[in-house]
């Protein structure tokens, strides 16, 4: 994940240490995580010298209106988070596959910093940047970003980088 973010966006990223199962987040009605509450914590502990920070977790997040989401990210903001809990084939009742896993983890954390960036949905159902509301979305587009995406993301790098001399993205994990 940090090799794509590198790679294919031109982000330098950093690992920072794990943090704490995010309990304050269960809903217990629903067995799930809120989403939001995980964003607010992650802002919170966001280094200040980076463009933002991506967390990952292994637990199922929720928004109050959708039954699930793959992550979450703030457009042009501080924070995105995304899960493994439902790119995991086990989870649709198919066979491990580590290799899969990883494809569909590159590409949910490629779209997620994509939105951190400023990016928003691309039409284009190959670019990295399509919305995901199924795994199939997922699986069915690529984890690079089409030229228009990559375009506009190096404008919205070249505004964030003149405002600041800021150049690192650091990349956390929540535990649990
Ligand atoms: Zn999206
Ligand atoms: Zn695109």
């Amino acid at each position: 994940m940090q090799d794509s973010i590198g790679s294919r966006m031109g982000i330098p990223c950093l690992i920072l240490p794990t943090m704490e199962n995010p309990r304050y987040a269960y809903d217990e009605r629903r067995s799930q995580y809120e989403c939001r509450a995980l964003l607010e914590r992650l802002k919170a502990s966001s280094p200040g010298d980076g463009l933002g920070v991506l967390g990952v977790t292994q637990v199922d997040l929720f928004l109050p209106v959708l039954k699930y989401v793959f992550g979450l990210s703030e457009i042009g903001g501080r924070a995105a988070v995304i899960s493994t809990y439902r790119l995991r084939p086990e989870f649709y009742e198919q066979a491990e596959d580590p290799e899969l896993l990883l494809e569909r983890l590159e590409k949910t954390a490629v779209h997620e910093v994509g939105h951190l960036m400023g990016l928003t949905h691309c039409r284009d159902p190959h670019c990295v940047m399509h919305s995901s509301t199924l795994i199939e979305h997922t699986d069915s587009k690529l984890a690079s970003l089409c030229p228009t995406c990559l375009e506009l993301l190096r404008w919205e790098l070249r505004q964030r980088l003149g405002k600041t001399s800021l150049k690192r993205l650091s990349n956390k994990s929540t535990g649990g």
